[in-house]
């Protein structure tokens, strides 16, 4: 599945190159509040307006269920990539994404030229991955590239059907260093490996915590999915975040570390209080205990600080390390040190840190880490997958090198 053609592998040259980006930035009153997807698109973008292709571009934006939207309109993306190419980016504002507007952009463009298509989930067919909008995009191009990792996942028009009508389809730089952090850390790695998991349930991560128990040498579990693997253990866990029916899985998980002869640590701390805090960044008062003396009348809302230094020891011998999910309620600043902690011990280490998307990524730069990892995901669900050892459709479809 990783071995596929880049943008490095073809010539664009006055041909039309239809671009899949994840240009699915946050908008508040019609303006982007985080940019950073626009920016990780730019270097697939400039390669292909450099080499002289006809850039078409196209994304999908929030979820306007096969309808058009205004407020989930791209036009406020093509003003704002725009200014950051230094160059016109012109807006084919057609409801049904390929219309009269696109066409005739499409038509009167030279080599270098850009062009947005409107967000490919105004249609209905786009997310049931029909062949008619699949025809249509194709329709438009020479060449397909897919840069959007965020949506890899998932097997729609715009990322997987249109390859059906395309001879040439591959990947561009974004999905490429995807493909090759995520790839790595997890089939190839330099050892020993560490993967971190945390968040909220078990039931979330059963893949990922049976695929990474393979993979890596330790497996370190925080956050609220902890508290499953000690009842497991026979502890109390008070009134901590606890999956009933994932027990049997949790020990059946112990049971095949101890087989595999892997180190899977546990908190044998925890930070407790009374409730869960509310609002989430209410005071709170809270206290340490060992993680077998958890009061009936508690909750477990973070790793306690003598596990985050076992932690963040276990981290320190590593070469590569991975993590999905916060190791407490990081939203509260009480309730977070047991994510910083771990998230400092990844900053100091050499060893090669991979963050995967979602919360654990808006933790790490929440708290002001995201430059000093070595990579971290911009895909939560597509990246979650990757640890799961899930082939990835949108990645599948690209020519084989
Ligand atoms: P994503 O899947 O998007 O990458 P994630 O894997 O980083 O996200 P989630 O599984 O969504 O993380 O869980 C994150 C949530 O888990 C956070 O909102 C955090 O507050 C919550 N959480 C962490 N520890 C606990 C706990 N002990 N009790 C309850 N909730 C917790």
């Amino acid at each position: 599945m990783l071995n596929k053609k880049s943008v490095d592998d073809i010539n664009v040259k006055g041909k039309r190159v239809l671009v899949r980006c994840d240009f699915n930035v946050p908008l508040k009153d019609g303006k982007i509040t985080d940019e950073n997807r626009l920016v990780a698109a730019l270097p697939t973008i400039k390669k292909l307006i450099a080499d002289g292709g006809k850039v078409i571009l196209c994304s999908h934006l929030g979820k306007p269920k096969g309808e058009p939207k205004p407020e989930l309109s791209l036009a406020p993306v093509a003003v704002r990539l725009s200014e950051l190419l230094g160059q016109d980016v012109k807006f084919a504002a057609d409801d049904n994404v390929v219309g009269e507007n696109a066409e005739a952009a499409v038509a009167e463009m030279k080599d270098g030229d850009v062009v947005l298509l409107q967000n490919t989930r105004y249609r209905a067919e786009e997310t049931k991955n029909g062949e008619e909008f699949s025809k249509e995009l194709a329709s438009l191009c020479d060449v397909f590239v897919n840069d959007a990792f965020g949506t890899a996942h998932r097997a729609h028009c715009s990322n997987v059907g249109v390859t059906k009508f395309v001879d040439t389809a591959v990947v561009g730089y974004l999905m490429q260093k995807e493909i090759d952090f995520l790839g790595n850390a997890v089939n190839n790695p330099e050892r020993p490996m560490v993967a971190i998991l945390g968040g909220a349930k078990v039931a979330d991560k059963l893949n990922v915590i049976d695929n990474l128990l393979e993979k890596c040498d330790t497996l370190i579990i925080g956050g609220g999915m902890a508290y499953t693997f000690l009842k497991a253990k026979g502890y109390e866990v008070g009134t901590s975040l606890v999956d009933d029916e994932k027990i049997d899985y949790c020990k059946e998980m112990m049971d095949k570390a101890e087989k595999l002869g892997k180190n899977l640590y546990l908190p044998v701390d925890t930070t407790i209080a009374k409730a869960f805090p509310d609002p989430i960044d209410a005071e709170i008062e809270v206290s340490v205990v060992p993680s077998d003396a958890i009061p009936a009348d508690m909750m477990g809302l973070d790793i306690g600080t003598e596990t985050a230094a076992k932690f963040a020891d276990a981290v320190k011998s590593a070469k590569t390390v991975v993590w999905n999910g916060p190791m407490g309620v990081f939203e509260n600043p009480i309730l977070a040190k047991g994510t910083i902690a771990v998230a400092e011990a990844l900053a100091e280490t050499e060893a090669t840190t991979i963050i995967g998307g979602g919360d654990s990524a808006a933790a790490v730069n929440q708290l002001g880490f995201g430059d000093k990892m070595t990579h971290i995901s911009t895909g939560g669900g597509a990246s979650l997958e990757f640890l799961e050892g899930k082939d990835l459709p949108g990645v599948v479809a690209a020519n084989d090198k």
